[in-house]
């Protein structure tokens, strides 16, 4: 096992009238080359339980241990967590700010005391990693289309050498290529011995990548398991505000793969 939530509840803004639960007991091992799907509608605390993983939220109750160490020790280095969970947010590009695809990957690892060869090995390889050709290094990142701009966003990320990967719907705003291309090479990442984990509201995308699903509801894990063991419950998952059409197309899939999905997906549109 690599990361273990224990027993974490998070309130925002306490004792204040927007006072919000939005993690409430929540207990999960993420295992060493996993990858993870954690699938919920908006507002059940998705983004909040990822932000506690690479220690950017404390929780207010319970504790997160990192490869065996509890995270909020005094003795823990929180500022290794940042860069050994590696963490893309929604629209990642947002955050390009330097003249240089090269510069923009290196400014993570300039900041870890490395010296400039060792950073600059690491960016080339996280630029490779993501599929960019070494032709770009000198371009402006924003002169660069949608998504190569979020695959120097994720170059930055890699280039830290995080032991888990984890992506807040890497794919929002990008046409259906550039989804694809994107998700491939997080796949190829997840082959390559990432532990990867993968926020997105497309069920379709996690059924297809994820080997295991946790699906979240009011600050809660509602389901934990393989996308199987997860999507037979999709009268649940339904009810928790995931689309009743993308279940069905994503379990008509898993069938099509013969991937194994013993209930009849016919009876979902009635459910
Ligand atoms: P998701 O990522 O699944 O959309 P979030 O983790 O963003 O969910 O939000 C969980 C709950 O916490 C929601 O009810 C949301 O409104 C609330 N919340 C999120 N961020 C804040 C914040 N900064 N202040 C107050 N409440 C917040």
């Amino acid at each position: 096992m690599l990361l273990i939530a224990d027993h974490i509840s998070y309130v925002y803004s306490p004792g204040t009238a927007y006072e919000k639960k939005a993690l409430d007991d929540v207990s999960l091992t993420i295992n060493k080359g996993e990858f993870i799907g954690i699938i919920g509608h908006t507002g059940s605390g998705k983004s909040t339980l990822i932000q506690h993983f690479n220690g950017l939220e404390k929780a207010t109750s319970g504790t997160i241990y990192f490869d065996g160490q509890d995270v909020y020790d005094k003795d823990f280095n929180m500022k290794s967590l940042r860069s050994r969970v590696g963490l893309v947010f929604q629209y990642p590009e947002h955050q390009l700010f330097e003249t240089t695809v090269l510069e923009d990957v290196k400014f993570g690892p300039k900041n870890l005391g490395l010296s400039k060869v060792e950073v600059d090995l690491r960016a080339f390889e996280a630029i490779k990693q993501v599929g960019l050709s070494e032709k770009c290094y000198d371009d402006s990142p924003f002169e660069l289309s949608g998504g190569q701009k979020r695959r120097v966003a994720i170059a930055g990320v890699l280039a830290m050498k995080p032991e888990i990967l984890i992506l807040d719907e890497p794919t929002a705003g990008l046409d259906p290529r550039g989804r694809d291309e994107i998700l491939d090479q997080i796949a190829k990442l997840h082959e390559e011995g990432l532990t990867v984990i993968l926020v997105s509201h497309s069920m379709e995308d996690v059924a297809k990548y994820a080997d295991r699903i946790i699906a979240m509801n009011s600050g809660k894990v509602a389901f934990d398991g393989t996308p199987k063991e997860v999507f037979r419950h999709y009268k649940e998952l339904e009810r928790m505000g995931l689309s009743a059409p993308q279940i069905t197309y994503v379990m008509q899939a898993m069938k099509e793969l013969e991937l194994d999905v013993d209930t009849d997906v016919s009876t979902v549109e009635e459910a």
